[in-house]
Protein backbone atom coordinates (compact mmCIF):
# COMPACT_ATOMS: atom_id res chain seq x y z
CA UNK A 1 0.00 0.00 0.00
CA UNK A 2 2.95 2.45 0.36
CA UNK A 3 5.30 3.62 -2.29
CA UNK A 4 3.72 5.01 -5.49
CA UNK A 5 0.89 2.83 -5.22
CA UNK A 6 -2.22 5.23 -5.48
CA UNK A 7 -5.79 4.25 -4.55
CA UNK A 8 -8.45 5.08 -6.40
CA UNK A 9 -10.68 5.49 -3.37
CA UNK A 10 -10.04 5.11 0.13
CA UNK A 11 -13.26 5.02 2.71
CA UNK A 12 -12.56 5.95 6.48
CA UNK A 13 -14.95 4.52 9.07
CA UNK A 14 -16.77 1.34 9.73
CA UNK A 15 -20.46 2.02 10.36
CA UNK A 16 -23.64 1.50 8.32
CA UNK A 17 -22.08 4.25 5.54
CA UNK A 18 -18.73 3.19 5.41
CA UNK A 19 -19.21 -0.60 4.68
CA UNK A 20 -22.29 0.26 2.34
CA UNK A 21 -19.90 2.65 0.46
CA UNK A 22 -17.36 -0.16 0.18
CA UNK A 23 -20.15 -2.54 -1.00
CA UNK A 24 -20.83 -0.12 -3.92
CA UNK A 25 -17.17 0.62 -4.72
CA UNK A 26 -16.66 -3.08 -5.05
CA UNK A 27 -18.91 -3.29 -7.14
CA UNK A 28 -17.61 -0.81 -9.20
CA UNK A 29 -14.79 -2.21 -9.57
CA UNK A 30 -12.82 0.58 -7.80
CA UNK A 31 -11.15 -1.86 -5.37
CA UNK A 32 -11.69 0.24 -2.22
CA UNK A 33 -9.55 0.34 0.53
CA UNK A 34 -11.40 0.68 4.13
CA UNK A 35 -9.71 2.05 7.67
CA UNK A 36 -11.97 0.39 9.95
CA UNK A 37 -10.35 2.04 12.96
CA UNK A 38 -7.84 1.21 15.84
CA UNK A 39 -8.83 -1.77 18.30
CA UNK A 40 -6.99 -0.24 21.20
CA UNK A 41 -8.21 1.83 25.41
CA UNK A 42 -8.26 4.91 23.74
CA UNK A 43 -11.20 4.34 21.37
CA UNK A 44 -12.38 2.28 23.39
CA UNK A 45 -13.00 4.80 25.87
CA UNK A 46 -14.15 7.43 23.42
CA UNK A 47 -16.84 4.80 21.74
CA UNK A 48 -14.81 4.72 18.62
CA UNK A 49 -13.86 0.97 18.56
CA UNK A 50 -14.42 -0.58 14.53
CA UNK A 51 -18.31 -1.19 13.61
CA UNK A 52 -19.54 1.82 14.82
CA UNK A 53 -22.19 3.36 17.30
CA UNK A 54 -24.50 0.09 15.92
CA UNK A 55 -21.74 -2.10 17.60
CA UNK A 56 -22.63 -0.47 20.90
CA UNK A 57 -26.39 -0.99 21.05
CA UNK A 58 -28.14 -4.10 21.24
CA UNK A 59 -31.18 -5.25 19.23
CA UNK A 60 -31.90 -3.99 16.10
CA UNK A 61 -35.50 -3.97 15.08
CA UNK A 62 -35.68 -0.77 12.87
CA UNK A 63 -32.77 -2.10 9.92
CA UNK A 64 -35.29 -2.94 6.93
CA UNK A 65 -34.94 -6.21 6.05
CA UNK A 66 -33.67 -7.91 9.50
CA UNK A 67 -36.99 -9.04 11.80
CA UNK A 68 -37.03 -11.13 14.78
CA UNK A 69 -36.78 -14.50 13.65
CA UNK A 70 -34.62 -17.10 12.50
CA UNK A 71 -31.88 -15.16 10.75
CA UNK A 72 -29.24 -18.98 10.89
CA UNK A 73 -29.06 -18.40 6.88
CA UNK A 74 -27.65 -15.67 6.98
CA UNK A 75 -25.33 -16.05 9.77
CA UNK A 76 -24.40 -19.73 8.01
CA UNK A 77 -23.58 -17.90 4.91
CA UNK A 78 -21.56 -14.72 6.38
CA UNK A 79 -19.44 -16.65 9.14
CA UNK A 80 -17.35 -19.82 9.55
CA UNK A 81 -19.08 -22.79 11.13
CA UNK A 82 -18.24 -22.00 14.70
CA UNK A 83 -18.99 -18.75 14.62
CA UNK A 84 -22.40 -19.05 12.85
CA UNK A 85 -23.34 -21.72 15.62
CA UNK A 86 -22.37 -19.60 18.17
CA UNK A 87 -24.61 -16.39 16.64
CA UNK A 88 -27.95 -19.16 15.83
CA UNK A 89 -27.57 -20.44 19.18
CA UNK A 90 -27.69 -16.91 21.46
CA UNK A 91 -29.02 -14.41 19.34
CA UNK A 92 -30.80 -15.31 16.29
CA UNK A 93 -34.50 -15.58 17.63
CA UNK A 94 -34.59 -12.22 18.81
CA UNK A 95 -33.71 -10.48 15.90
CA UNK A 96 -30.14 -9.13 14.81
CA UNK A 97 -28.26 -7.39 17.36
CA UNK A 98 -26.19 -4.36 16.60
CA UNK A 99 -22.63 -6.17 16.30
CA UNK A 100 -23.94 -8.78 14.26
CA UNK A 101 -25.60 -6.13 11.53
CA UNK A 102 -22.20 -4.38 11.46
CA UNK A 103 -20.41 -7.86 11.03
CA UNK A 104 -22.68 -8.64 8.22
CA UNK A 105 -21.94 -5.78 6.48
CA UNK A 106 -18.14 -5.81 6.89
CA UNK A 107 -18.84 -9.49 5.32
CA UNK A 108 -19.96 -8.23 2.78
CA UNK A 109 -18.25 -5.59 1.81
CA UNK A 110 -15.04 -7.90 2.19
CA UNK A 111 -16.98 -10.79 -0.24
CA UNK A 112 -16.82 -7.92 -2.90
CA UNK A 113 -13.01 -7.65 -2.42
CA UNK A 114 -12.74 -4.38 0.10
CA UNK A 115 -9.54 -4.67 1.66
CA UNK A 116 -9.84 -3.80 4.97
CA UNK A 117 -7.09 -2.40 7.99
CA UNK A 118 -7.74 -2.36 11.24
CA UNK A 119 -5.92 1.14 12.11
CA UNK A 120 -7.42 4.62 11.96
CA UNK A 121 -6.16 7.71 10.47
CA UNK A 122 -5.17 10.13 11.85
CA UNK A 123 -3.88 12.94 9.53
CA UNK A 124 -4.46 13.55 6.05
CA UNK A 125 -2.97 16.34 3.76
CA UNK A 126 -5.72 17.09 1.71
CA UNK A 127 -4.13 19.85 -0.58
CA UNK A 128 -3.33 18.21 -3.70
CA UNK A 129 -4.07 15.21 -5.38
CA UNK A 130 -3.30 12.59 -4.69
CA UNK A 131 -4.81 12.91 -1.53
CA UNK A 132 -2.12 11.64 1.38
CA UNK A 133 -3.24 9.83 4.50
CA UNK A 134 -1.48 9.14 7.36
CA UNK A 135 -2.39 6.29 9.78
CA UNK A 136 -1.94 5.88 13.55
CA UNK A 137 0.53 2.84 12.71
CA UNK A 138 2.37 5.07 10.32
CA UNK A 139 1.53 4.04 7.14
CA UNK A 140 1.00 6.54 4.57
CA UNK A 141 -1.79 5.67 1.70
CA UNK A 142 -2.19 7.87 -1.92
CA UNK A 143 -5.57 7.81 -2.79
CA UNK A 144 -7.56 9.61 -6.01
CA UNK A 145 -11.15 9.70 -3.83
CA UNK A 146 -11.62 9.67 -0.18
CA UNK A 147 -14.89 8.43 1.31
CA UNK A 148 -15.38 9.91 4.87
CA UNK A 149 -17.66 7.98 6.94
CA UNK A 150 -16.36 8.27 10.81
CA UNK A 151 -19.50 8.85 12.25
CA UNK A 152 -20.03 10.82 15.05
CA UNK A 153 -20.40 9.94 18.92
CA UNK A 154 -22.70 10.19 21.54
CA UNK A 155 -21.73 12.77 24.69
CA UNK A 156 -21.66 11.33 27.96
CA UNK A 157 -21.84 12.86 30.92
CA UNK A 158 -18.65 10.76 32.07
CA UNK A 159 -19.60 9.21 35.05
CA UNK A 160 -18.37 5.62 36.01
CA UNK A 161 -21.36 4.48 36.82
CA UNK A 162 -22.70 5.73 33.33
CA UNK A 163 -20.18 3.57 31.45
CA UNK A 164 -20.90 0.87 33.92
CA UNK A 165 -24.11 0.36 32.84
CA UNK A 166 -24.12 1.52 28.94
CA UNK A 167 -26.36 -1.34 26.89
CA UNK A 168 -27.86 -2.20 30.47
CA UNK A 169 -30.07 0.64 30.99
CA UNK A 170 -27.86 3.53 29.11
CA UNK A 171 -28.56 4.70 25.90
CA UNK A 172 -27.75 7.56 23.99
CA UNK A 173 -30.78 6.58 21.20
CA UNK A 174 -34.17 6.61 22.32
CA UNK A 175 -35.39 5.90 18.92
CA UNK A 176 -32.70 3.10 18.43
CA UNK A 177 -33.49 1.23 22.16
CA UNK A 178 -36.36 3.03 23.42
CA UNK A 179 -39.01 -0.06 22.63
CA UNK A 180 -36.84 -3.02 23.96
CA UNK A 181 -38.49 -4.39 26.93
CA UNK A 182 -36.63 -3.14 29.67
CA UNK A 183 -38.07 0.04 28.79
CA UNK A 184 -41.48 -0.63 28.84
CA UNK A 185 -44.03 0.49 31.26
CA UNK A 186 -41.34 1.55 33.50
CA UNK A 187 -40.05 5.15 34.44
CA UNK A 188 -37.25 6.49 32.72
CA UNK A 189 -34.93 9.30 33.13
CA UNK A 190 -33.51 11.46 29.72
CA UNK A 191 -30.45 14.31 30.74
CA UNK A 192 -30.10 17.32 28.57
CA UNK A 193 -32.13 20.46 27.80
CA UNK A 194 -31.68 21.04 23.88
CA UNK A 195 -34.16 19.59 20.57
CA UNK A 196 -32.64 15.94 21.22
CA UNK A 197 -33.53 15.79 25.03
CA UNK A 198 -37.51 17.50 24.48
CA UNK A 199 -37.51 14.66 21.04
CA UNK A 200 -36.00 11.75 23.13
CA UNK A 201 -38.51 12.18 26.23
CA UNK A 202 -41.82 12.94 23.83
CA UNK A 203 -40.66 9.70 21.65
CA UNK A 204 -39.59 7.60 25.63
CA UNK A 205 -43.55 8.75 26.32
CA UNK A 206 -45.01 5.88 23.85
CA UNK A 207 -43.23 3.25 26.02
CA UNK A 208 -42.56 4.70 29.35
CA UNK A 209 -44.85 5.10 32.16
CA UNK A 210 -43.44 8.65 33.11
CA UNK A 211 -40.42 10.19 31.73
CA UNK A 212 -38.49 12.61 33.57
CA UNK A 213 -35.92 15.45 32.03
CA UNK A 214 -32.96 16.31 34.32
CA UNK A 215 -31.86 20.11 32.61
CA UNK A 216 -28.76 22.04 34.63
CA UNK A 217 -30.36 25.62 34.21
CA UNK A 218 -34.05 26.64 34.79
CA UNK A 219 -35.02 26.91 30.89
CA UNK A 220 -34.27 24.70 27.85
CA UNK A 221 -32.28 25.46 24.83
CA UNK A 222 -34.92 23.67 22.75
CA UNK A 223 -37.04 25.52 20.41
CA UNK A 224 -40.02 26.68 21.47
CA UNK A 225 -42.39 24.52 19.74
CA UNK A 226 -40.34 21.56 20.73
CA UNK A 227 -39.97 22.87 24.48
CA UNK A 228 -43.99 23.56 24.55
CA UNK A 229 -44.97 20.01 23.42
CA UNK A 230 -42.82 18.15 26.18
CA UNK A 231 -44.29 20.85 29.08
CA UNK A 232 -47.81 20.11 28.46
CA UNK A 233 -47.04 16.10 28.22
CA UNK A 234 -48.63 14.65 31.52
CA UNK A 235 -46.32 11.90 31.45
CA UNK A 236 -43.24 14.13 31.78
CA UNK A 237 -41.94 15.99 34.57
CA UNK A 238 -38.98 17.87 34.53
CA UNK A 239 -36.25 18.93 36.87
CA UNK A 240 -35.12 21.46 36.66
CA UNK A 241 -31.55 23.29 38.09
CA UNK A 242 -30.20 19.77 38.71
CA UNK A 243 -27.54 17.66 37.88
CA UNK A 244 -27.20 14.08 37.43
CA UNK A 245 -24.65 12.58 40.17
CA UNK A 246 -24.86 8.62 39.85
CA UNK A 247 -26.20 6.35 37.61
CA UNK A 248 -27.78 3.33 40.18
CA UNK A 249 -28.33 0.01 39.26
CA UNK A 250 -26.93 -3.21 39.95
CA UNK A 251 -24.90 -6.29 37.84
CA UNK A 252 -27.82 -8.34 37.76
CA UNK A 253 -30.80 -5.59 36.93
CA UNK A 254 -28.82 -3.11 35.16
CA UNK A 255 -30.17 0.72 35.99
CA UNK A 256 -32.47 0.79 38.89
CA UNK A 257 -32.23 4.27 39.20
CA UNK A 258 -30.41 7.98 39.41
CA UNK A 259 -29.36 10.44 41.72
CA UNK A 260 -29.87 14.07 41.08
CA UNK A 261 -28.29 17.00 43.06
CA UNK A 262 -29.76 20.72 43.04
CA UNK A 263 -27.31 23.05 41.49
CA UNK A 264 -29.07 25.82 43.62
CA UNK A 265 -28.59 23.69 47.25
CA UNK A 266 -25.27 21.67 46.60
CA UNK A 267 -26.54 19.47 49.22
CA UNK A 268 -29.51 18.58 48.04
CA UNK A 269 -30.03 15.28 46.06
CA UNK A 270 -33.03 13.23 45.34
CA UNK A 271 -32.89 9.18 44.11
CA UNK A 272 -35.76 8.58 40.92
CA UNK A 273 -36.38 5.18 40.31
CA UNK A 274 -35.79 3.69 36.78
CA UNK A 275 -34.89 1.62 34.29
CA UNK A 276 -33.25 3.68 32.06
CA UNK A 277 -30.98 6.52 31.25
CA UNK A 278 -30.75 8.66 28.50
CA UNK A 279 -28.06 11.00 27.71
CA UNK A 280 -29.67 13.60 24.94
CA UNK A 281 -26.36 16.23 25.52
CA UNK A 282 -25.26 16.02 22.11
CA UNK A 283 -23.22 14.97 19.59
CA UNK A 284 -19.46 14.99 18.25
CA UNK A 285 -18.35 14.17 15.02
CA UNK A 286 -15.59 12.38 14.82
CA UNK A 287 -13.21 14.67 12.46
CA UNK A 288 -10.69 15.72 13.58
CA UNK A 289 -7.76 14.08 11.98
CA UNK A 290 -9.29 16.68 9.37
CA UNK A 291 -8.02 19.23 10.78
CA UNK A 292 -10.17 22.02 9.39
CA UNK A 293 -9.27 20.77 6.13
CA UNK A 294 -12.98 19.66 5.20
CA UNK A 295 -15.42 22.68 5.56
CA UNK A 296 -18.28 22.27 8.47
CA UNK A 297 -21.35 23.63 10.01
CA UNK A 298 -20.77 25.63 12.79
CA UNK A 299 -21.67 22.82 15.13
CA UNK A 300 -18.93 20.47 13.42
CA UNK A 301 -21.08 18.46 11.56
CA UNK A 302 -19.16 17.77 7.68
CA UNK A 303 -21.25 20.44 5.21
CA UNK A 304 -22.09 18.78 1.69
CA UNK A 305 -21.80 21.31 -1.27
CA UNK A 306 -24.20 20.28 -3.83
CA UNK A 307 -27.16 19.29 -3.30
CA UNK A 308 -28.90 15.86 -2.68
CA UNK A 309 -25.15 14.72 -3.57
CA UNK A 310 -22.36 14.16 -0.88
CA UNK A 311 -19.52 16.04 -1.83
CA UNK A 312 -17.56 18.14 0.15
CA UNK A 313 -15.59 21.64 -0.54
CA UNK A 314 -12.70 19.87 -1.45
CA UNK A 315 -12.86 17.90 -4.93
CA UNK A 316 -12.44 14.34 -4.37
CA UNK A 317 -13.81 14.00 -1.00
CA UNK A 318 -17.11 12.91 0.13
CA UNK A 319 -18.62 12.39 2.94
CA UNK A 320 -21.67 10.08 4.14
CA UNK A 321 -23.13 8.74 7.39
CA UNK A 322 -23.46 10.79 11.11
CA UNK A 323 -20.34 13.10 10.32
CA UNK A 324 -22.52 14.72 8.11
CA UNK A 325 -25.85 14.65 8.97
CA UNK A 326 -26.76 15.63 12.39
CA UNK A 327 -30.68 15.38 11.63
CA UNK A 328 -31.96 11.66 11.04
CA UNK A 329 -29.06 10.19 12.57
CA UNK A 330 -30.16 6.75 11.62
CA UNK A 331 -28.21 3.60 10.45
CA UNK A 332 -30.44 2.95 7.36
CA UNK A 333 -29.57 6.87 6.14
CA UNK A 334 -26.34 6.37 6.87
CA UNK A 335 -26.09 3.40 4.60
CA UNK A 336 -27.94 5.27 2.20
CA UNK A 337 -25.75 8.21 2.15
CA UNK A 338 -22.94 5.72 2.22
CA UNK A 339 -24.24 4.60 -1.11
CA UNK A 340 -24.68 7.91 -2.77
CA UNK A 341 -21.03 8.62 -1.91
CA UNK A 342 -19.63 5.72 -3.39
CA UNK A 343 -22.03 6.44 -6.51
CA UNK A 344 -20.90 10.21 -6.38
CA UNK A 345 -17.26 8.98 -5.85
CA UNK A 346 -17.24 6.17 -9.13
CA UNK A 347 -18.79 9.05 -11.03
CA UNK A 348 -16.58 12.05 -10.26
CA UNK A 349 -13.36 9.36 -11.27
CA UNK A 350 -14.99 8.34 -14.61
CA UNK A 351 -15.06 12.62 -14.92
CA UNK A 352 -11.10 12.67 -14.11
CA UNK A 353 -10.40 9.63 -16.30
P1 LIG B 1 -27.69 20.95 22.08
O1 LIG B 1 -28.67 21.84 21.42
O2 LIG B 1 -26.26 21.33 22.09
O3 LIG B 1 -28.20 20.74 23.58
C1 LIG B 1 -27.44 20.02 24.49
C2 LIG B 1 -28.15 20.11 25.84
O4 LIG B 1 -27.44 19.29 26.74
C3 LIG B 1 -28.19 21.53 26.40
O5 LIG B 1 -29.44 21.77 27.00
C4 LIG B 1 -27.07 21.52 27.43
O6 LIG B 1 -27.36 22.31 28.56
C5 LIG B 1 -27.07 20.07 27.86
N1 LIG B 1 -25.73 19.67 28.27
C6 LIG B 1 -24.60 19.69 27.54
N2 LIG B 1 -23.57 19.23 28.25
C7 LIG B 1 -24.06 18.94 29.48
C8 LIG B 1 -23.50 18.44 30.67
N3 LIG B 1 -22.19 18.13 30.74
N4 LIG B 1 -24.29 18.27 31.74
C9 LIG B 1 -25.62 18.53 31.68
N5 LIG B 1 -26.22 19.02 30.58
C10 LIG B 1 -25.45 19.21 29.49
O7 LIG B 1 -27.69 19.45 21.46
P2 LIG B 1 -28.93 18.64 20.84
O8 LIG B 1 -30.13 18.76 21.67
O9 LIG B 1 -28.37 17.28 20.57
O10 LIG B 1 -29.16 19.35 19.44
C11 LIG B 1 -28.11 19.45 18.48
C12 LIG B 1 -28.63 20.14 17.22
O11 LIG B 1 -29.54 19.27 16.54
C13 LIG B 1 -29.39 21.42 17.53
O12 LIG B 1 -29.13 22.33 16.51
C14 LIG B 1 -30.83 20.99 17.48
O13 LIG B 1 -31.73 22.03 17.14
C15 LIG B 1 -30.80 19.90 16.39
N6 LIG B 1 -31.88 18.94 16.61
C16 LIG B 1 -33.08 19.19 16.00
C17 LIG B 1 -34.12 18.32 16.18
C18 LIG B 1 -35.42 18.57 15.49
O14 LIG B 1 -35.63 19.67 15.03
N7 LIG B 1 -36.29 17.61 15.39
C19 LIG B 1 -33.99 17.21 17.02
C20 LIG B 1 -32.76 17.01 17.65
C21 LIG B 1 -31.72 17.89 17.45
P3 LIG B 1 -27.37 23.93 28.47
O15 LIG B 1 -28.63 24.25 27.74
O16 LIG B 1 -27.35 24.34 29.88
O17 LIG B 1 -26.13 24.29 27.69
Amino acid sequence: MSGEKIENVVIIGSGPSGWTAAIYAARAELKPLLFEGAINNENYANGLLPLGQLAQTTEVENYPGFPAGDLSGYFSSAFEERKAKELIETHHKAGVSGPELMELMRQQAKNFGTRVVTDDIVSCDLSSRPFCLKSLSGEEVKTRAVIIATGARANYLGLESENRFKNHGVSACAVCDGALPRFRNQPLVVVGGGDSAMEEATYLTRFASKVYIVHRRDEFRASKIMAERVLANDKIEVKWNSVIDEVLGNDEQGVTGVRIRSTIDKDKTEELACTGYFAAIGHTPNTAFLDGQVETHENGYIKWTVPFRTNTNVEGVFAAGDVADDYYKQAITAAGSGCQAALDAERWLEQQD
